[in-house]
């Protein structure tokens, strides 16, 4: 059912090495797939590979380019309950979690295909009238490719489409949690007529080394990576010694403001989507729920009621919509959260204890937080949802600013005042009276230590693009 295999110049290829690891299914804690490891030749094979590739790519026409894009697409649309499946296996979440993912990561192929044949310069008479200035926009080359286990589909397709979109050839290195679901989408692009050396595929174990290894090829000129900040952090520091340009898509720490007026059963259904999507194991989660104290009382019952009714069980029951956390290990994570929020004062309103077997944790309210105690300058990613109250919309905005993180917040209230507070929080995205805001037609990303660049819309292509100014005589 799985392709286990790394991907190298166009061949499936077990590595150097022969090992292999163990793919874990969290829901069961069994063993569903064994790994091919990629030794740091493995990765340097891979390197190579996209390079000689790379100026039969590039010279490629844009519509040809496009139209293999459009093609996985296609095969992606066909094929969703295949992905859904996978997914789901390998990284715990629902069955509807994972055939959402499914649809919004085909559509970076789509949005891509389009944009392939839409890559624009510029062409104009200097100011002083003495010469032309033509801007040429041009594939950056070679890309390094990390990804997250949380939508291990997504987040590869949002970096690889605009990548081979502007011409460049790439490796990816996804988590090692969810290597089943990289190894399908190359496995889709290969289908689609993906000429050999274009995409390809490596599973160092550990991690480190192998992707060092291959930012100090020089033929690499990009690193576009996906994950925690801290990790993101040690990988700038590692790219700043070859100079190698950096796209960064980090943690949040998103609050989710609920102003006086609201509407309680948009802003409760809001929660719902903004906490629960994917289990709360999403850069975008909403952490830390900043209520006015007249709506407290009936947000948290209200909010109580509907997490009460989700069920939580094996990802692949249809009939349940919490699904597995990705590993025992990033359950103890959100367990050890919770526990220390208690110790520091914290009520539970639901849940609040983890499952004995298997990786589940249990939609969670936790009450009486205070802002600035551990478990609201962590980020959670599990289903917890810590509330404090406000008085002045002045001070939820100073809470809200008060993090290192700034990639997503979310805003519940009359029109004009929602709109008038999303402009003064520090993130890269605001939800105004709505809960969902991932579109591959628009652009994704943090500041401050959420990120550097963006995704989707489009930013993304130009992440990969770098501009060639030619002067000429007149
Ligand atoms: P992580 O940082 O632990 O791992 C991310 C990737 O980096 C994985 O492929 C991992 O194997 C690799 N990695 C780990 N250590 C490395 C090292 N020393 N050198 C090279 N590569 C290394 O993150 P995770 O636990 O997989 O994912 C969860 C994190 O991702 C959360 O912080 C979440 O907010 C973030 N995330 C951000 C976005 C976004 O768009 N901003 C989207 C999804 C997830």
């Amino acid at each position: 059912m799985f392709q286990q295999d790394l991907h190298i110049d166009g061949e499936w290829r077990s590595g150097s090495t022969g090992r292999r690891y163990p793919v874990i299914d969290p829901a069961d804690s069994t063993e569903i797939a064994t790994f091919a490891v990629a030794s740091e030749a493995d990765c340097v094979a891979a390197i190579r590979a996209a390079d000689r590739a790379l100026p039969e790519w590039t010279a490629t026409p844009p519509r040809d380019r496009s139209e293999i894009l459009r093609r996985c697409f296609e095969i992606m649309q066909e094929e969703e309950e295949r992905l859904a499946e996978i997914i789901v296996r390998e990284n715990g979440k629902a069955y509807v979690d994972a055939l959402t993912e499914a649809r919004y990561a085909r559509e970076f192929f789509r949005w891509f295909a389009e944009e392939a044949v839409r890559i624009r310069g510029d062409f104009r008479l200097s100011p002083s009238g003495d010469k032309r200035i033509t801007i040429v926009q041009q594939g950056i080359g070679v890309s390094v490719l990390i990804t997250p286990w949380n939508f291990p589909a997504a987040m590869a397709t949002r970096k690889i489409a605009p990548a081979l979109a502007a011409g460049c050839t790439v490796v990816l290195k996804p988590a090692s949690e969810t290597p089943l679901t990289a190894a399908y989408v190359i496995d889709v692009m290969v289908r689609a007529g993906t000429p050999p050396g274009v995409v390809n595929l490596v599973v160092p174990q550990p991690a480190g080394p192998g992707v060092q290894a291959m930012l100090r090829h020089p033929s690499v000129r990009k690193l576009s990576f996906t994950g925690s900040t801290e990790v993101g952090r040690t990988l700038l520091k590692e790219a700043a010694d070859y100079v190698i340009s950096s796209s960064m898509e980090l943690g949040g720490n998103a609050p989710f403001i609920v102003l006086p007026g609201a509407d309680i059963a948009e802003t409760v259904s809001g929660a719902m989507v903004a906490k629960m999507r994917n289990g709360g194991s999403a850069c975008t989660a909403a952490n830390r729920f900043y209520v006015h104290v007249s709506l407290i009382e009936e947000f948290t019952e209200r909010l109580a009621e509907e997490m009460g009714r989700i069920t939580m069980g094996p990802g692949l029951t249809p009939t349940n919509s919490l699904g597995a956390l990705v590993s025992v290990k990033e359950r103890d994570k959100v367990a050890a959260l919770v526990d220390r929020a208690i110790e520091e004062g914290a009520h539970v309103r639901l849940g609040g204890s983890p499952s004995e077997s298997g990786a589940f944790f249990p939609p969670t309210i936790l009450t009486n937080i205070r802002h600035g105690s551990h478990i609201t300058t962590n980020e959670i990613f599990g289903p917890v949802v810590t509330l404090i109250p406000f008085d002045e919309v002045e001070s939820a905005i100073e809470m809200a600013n008060d993090t290192i993180y700034g990639l997503i917040a979310y805003v519940y209230g009359p029109h004009n005042e929602a709109m008038t507070t999303a402009l003064r929080i520090e993130s890269g995205m605001v939800g105004v009276n709505r809960a969902l805001l991932s579109d591959p037609a628009a652009s994704f990303g943090g500041v401050k230590q959420s990120g550097l660049g963006r995704e989707g819309g489009f930013g993304g292509i130009k992440e990969f693009l770098e501009e060639k100014y030619v002067g000429s005589a007149l």
